[in-house]
């Protein structure tokens, strides 16, 4: 099969497609025919050796993918061969043709989810419901700011949110961007570039604040997010690129609260209901990922560079 292979950490070019063994799914394992790949910016982190967490080389990158089980191992129940699934998690990597994969990290994809659309499921909607409702504990009828609202999470954000009966602001830096997070869900779409642009949020709550405020650019964000938060408001941590400084009296003022989250920290019965709470949204249709782009496999580089820069618009994903 062809994969894309990394033999040292650094630039996007580092990432080459090449020819190598099909894996064979042992005991307790699926091997799934990849037909999209989502492109996530955790994956330039790892691939540039920069990210806390690194694999052991060469490695296939990717956690995201959409295909068909193409091969059932043994003692795996619940699944069959030409299954239309997604994957949170591959043992071998997903920017391949195929990948081997647990059964608790493979999921059915409804009939109205495309495969690209399966493949910007995992990480950006995992992690937006879990930012809401498992980290902020978010309730119908509050408020929420979607920080970074164009991207991957943040358009998971808008829709999860809009479908749970909040209000919801989110930002994005370009035109096409604020388009699209009004057209997706948010009451109300602002521009980040814009220096006053969290005075405009609050405004849009009459002065009271955000309840929670979901920020994908925190080393930017986070000491103004502070001053922009209601009574007993949360913020979290998404996304940071850098150091900040705050000033902790706007969380004593407030008692407000920072909370950090990485989806690798997930626990398994955690995952398990996001799995659920996802699935009935794609059944019902208010959760439509949003894909920008799609790429041939081999422009893995090219992707890497995209993810990265500003305009989002949706996701990126790959095509084996
Ligand atoms: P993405 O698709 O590349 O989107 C990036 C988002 O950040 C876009 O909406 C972009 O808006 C926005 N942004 C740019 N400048 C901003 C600013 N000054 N203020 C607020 N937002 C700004 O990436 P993603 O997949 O959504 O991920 C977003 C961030 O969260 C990344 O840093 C990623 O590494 C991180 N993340 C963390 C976890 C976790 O487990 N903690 C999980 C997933 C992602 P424009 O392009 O419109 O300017």
């Amino acid at each position: 099969m062809k994969a894309i292979r990394v033999r040292e950490f650094g630039p996007p070019e580092v990432m080459r497609l090449e020819e190598v063994p099909t894996p064979v799914p042992g005991r307790g394992q699926l091997l799934v025919r990849i037909r999209a790949v989502g492109v996530n910016p955790v994956e330039t982190y790892i691939r540039s050796g920069s990210y806390a967490r690194s694999p052991a080389l060469p490695y296939t990158p990717g956690h995201d993918a959409a295909g068909t089980v193409e091969a059932v191992g043994g003692e795996v129940r619940g699944f069959a061969p030409g299954d239309r699934v997604y994957t949170t998690g591959t043992l071998t990597g997903a920017y391949a043709e195929f990948a081997l994969c647990e059964p608790n990290r493979v999921h059915p994809l409804p009939a109205n989810a495309s495969f690209p659309q399966g493949a910007a499921l995992g990480v950006p909607y995992y992690t937006a419901w879990r930012a809401l409702f498992q980290r902020a504990r978010a309730v119908p009828g509050e408020t929420v700011l979607i920080h970074g609202a164009s991207g991957g999470v943040g358009i998971a954000g808008v829709q999860i949110a809009r479908a749970a009966g909040l209000q919801v602001v989110g930002t994005a830096g370009s035109k096409e961007g604020l388009a699209l997070v009004t057209r997706e869900g948010a009451h109300h779409a602002i521009d980040h570039q814009d220096t006053g642009h969290l005075d405009k949020a609050v405004a849009l709550t009459g002065g009271r604040g955000f309840d929670v405020i979901l920020e994908m650019l925190s080393n930017v964000n986070l000491a103004k997010d502070l001053k922009a938060l209601a009574m007993c408001g949360r913020v979290v941590v998404i996304g940071s690129r850098g150091t900040v400084e705050i000033d902790p009296r706007d969380t004593m003022s407030r008692d407000a609260s920072i909370l950090g989250m990485t989806l690798f920290n997930i626990p398994d019965a955690d995952r398990v209901t996001v799995t659920a709470a996802l699935a009935a949204g794609l059944e019902n249709r208010s959760l439509r990922p949003v894909v920008s782009r799609e790429l041939p496999l081999d422009s893995a580089p090219e992707s890497h560079v995209t993810v990265m820069a500003p305009g989002a618009k949706g996701k990126i994903v790959l095509i084996p």
